[in-house]
C-alpha cells in the first residue's frame, strides 16, 4: 500500500550495480517520475565526442567544453513500448548511443568538470521540485538532494558488476572483452570516487544494499518495503 504522501529516492551507487533497473521499475510500480542522472552526463560526453572536445586520444578539452555549456539541452522523452525513457540531446534521441563503450570510456573525466556538474546538478533539482520522483547516480543522496526522504546505496563486487554490464552490451551487439568491460567499471569507480567536486560515496543517512546475491524480484521487494516505511514516516 503507498500513501499520497510523495517523497524524494535518490539511489546511488557503484557502475553497473543495477541501480538504474531497480529505481525506474520503482518508480513505475509507485506512479512516480524516474530520471537518470547518469543518462545526463552521458549526453554531454556524446556531445563533446561529436564536436572533437573529447576523445580517447586526447582527453577532454575541458575549456572548448565548458564554453559550450549553454548550447546542450538534455531532456528525456516518456518511456516508449520498451518501457525506457528516452534520452534527448537537443531534441534528438541518442539513448542507444549514450550507452556505447566509447562514451562509457570518457563520461568520468567529463563528470569532474566543475562545471558540468552544476549545470546538471541544478536541472536535477528542477526536476525533483514537486518530489514523487527516483534519481539514481552517484552523488544524488549527497548533493543532489541532501534531503531525500529516501536514500539507497547500491553496490556489489566488480565481477558482479561488469558481468551485467557485458550481458547488456551484448543484448544491443556490441563486441566487448570481460576485460574491457572490467576494466571500464573499476576506472569508472575510481575516477568517480576520487573527484573533488561530489565524489561518489554513500550518504551518512543512506541505506546500503549489497545486491550481489538478490534477484531482481527479491531487489525490488526490499526496496518497495523500504519506500512503504520512508512514505509511512511523516
Ligand atoms: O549511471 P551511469 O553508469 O550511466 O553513469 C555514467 C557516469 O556518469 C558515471 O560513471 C559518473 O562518472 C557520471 N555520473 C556522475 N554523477 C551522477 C551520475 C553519473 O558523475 N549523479
Amino acid at each position: 500500500m503507498t500513501s499520497d504522501k510523495k517523497i524524494i529516492v535518490a539511489i546511488d551507487g557503484y557502475s553497473s550495480s543495477g541501480k538504474s533497473t531497480m529505481a525506474r521499475e520503482l518508480a513505475r510500480r509507485v506512479g512516480y517520475v524516474y530520471v537518470d542522472s547518469g543518462a545526463m552526463y552521458r549526453a554531454v560526453t556524446l556531445y563533446a565526442m561529436r564536436h572533437d572536445l573529447a576523445s580517447p586520444q586526447s582527453g577532454v578539452n575541458v575549456e572548448g567544453l565548458v564554453r559550450v555549456l549553454p548550447d546542450i539541452h538534455i531532456s528525456f522523452a516518456p518511456a516508449g513500448a520498451d518501457g525506457v525513457q528516452h534520452t534527448l540531446l537537443n531534441g534528438e534521441d541518442v539513448e542507444s548511443e549514450i550507452r556505447d563503450m566509447q562514451v562509457s570510456n570518457l563520461v568520468s573525466p567529463v563528470s569532474v568538470i566543475p562545471e558540468v556538474r552544476h549545470r546538471l546538478t541544478l536541472l536535477q533539482q528542477g526536476f525533483g521540485e514537486e518530489k514523487g520522483i527516483v534519481m539514481d547516480g552517484r552523488d544524488i543522496g549527497t548533493t543532489v538532494f541532501p534531503d531525500a526522504e529516501l536514500k539507497i546505496f547500491v553496490c556489489a563486487s566488480a565481477e558482479e558488476r561488469a558481468r551485467r554490464r557485458m550481458r547488456e552490451l551484448q543484448a544491443k551487439g556490441e563486441e566487448v572483452s570481460f576485460e574491457e568491460v572490467l576494466h571500464n567499471v573499476v576506472e569508472r569507480d575510481r575516477i568517480d570516487s576520487t573527484r573533488e567536486v561530489s565524489p561518489l560515496r554513500k550518504a551518512d543517512d543512506a541505506i546500503e544494499l549489497d545486491n550481489g546475491t538478490m534477484t531482481p524480484a527479491q531487489q525490488m521487494e526490499w526496496l518497495l518495503n523500504e519506500f512503504n516505511k520512508a512514505t509511512a514516516n511523516g
